[in-house]
């Protein structure tokens, strides 16, 4: 099963792929993280997004595609992937469709995790205190999130028409919302 976890910064979309990371054998790809790894290590392509992600900004389309189409063969022999803040863009979207159906592969299910954004600020700002991670403070924040409704949010048509959106209400404890995505899963198994 091949899954795209969807929604904001702060939705929570982080905690709830490393849990099915552990209970399903599935693999986590999240570009944010591919995108502070190369970051952390100075790579040309590092440098190259760090002043873009500072500011909240989106990277280009091709660099998340690649980055993502380097991934794909590591699904081999496990529960699948779980796409975490990719696709953020229509192009993106449309993008991941080809490439996993080059790879005889689909995605299953789209979990769209909904927040309000008053909870998502609380959120961040409580993050930003414990991680110090440069895109959390609120200037940048604001920015991801108009990004987010912007550029991504209009993906919910796209997967919607698909008949593959599973809305799930972000706002719950953690683990009540960890039962709704494996009751979603459940049901697009
Ligand atoms: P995230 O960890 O998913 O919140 O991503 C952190 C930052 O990385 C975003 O604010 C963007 O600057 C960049 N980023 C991550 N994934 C993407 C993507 N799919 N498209 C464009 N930019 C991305």
């Amino acid at each position: 099963m091949n899954l795209i976890l969807f929604g904001p910064p702060g939705a929570g979309k982080g905690t709830q792929a490393k849990r099915l990371v552990e209970n399903r054998g599935m693999v986590q790809l999240s570009t944010g993280d591919m995108l502070r790894a190369s970051i952390a290590s100075r790579s040309d392509l590092g440098l190259r997004v760090e002043g873009i992600m500072k500011r909240g900004e989106l990277v280009p389309d091709d660099v998340v595609v690649g980055l993502i189409k380097d991934r794909l063969a590591d699904l081999d022999g496990t529960g699948g992937a779980i796409f975490d803040g990719f696709p953020r863009t229509l192009a993106q979207a449309e993008a991941l469709d080809h490439m996993l159906k080059a790879a005889g592969r689909r995605i299953d299910s789209v979990i769209r995790l909904k927040v309000d954004d008053a909870a998502l600020l609380t959120r961040i700002e409580g993050r930003f205190k414990e991680f110090n991670r440069p895109d959390d403070n609120p200037k940048s924040f604001k920015t991801r999130l108009m990004a987010y409704n912007r550029d991504t949010a209009p993906l919910v048509a796209y997967y919607e028409a698909q008949g593959k959106l599973c809305e799930v209400d972000g706002m719950a404890e953690i683990a009540a919302v960890a039962a709704d995505i494996d009751a979603a899963l459940l049901a697009a198994a």
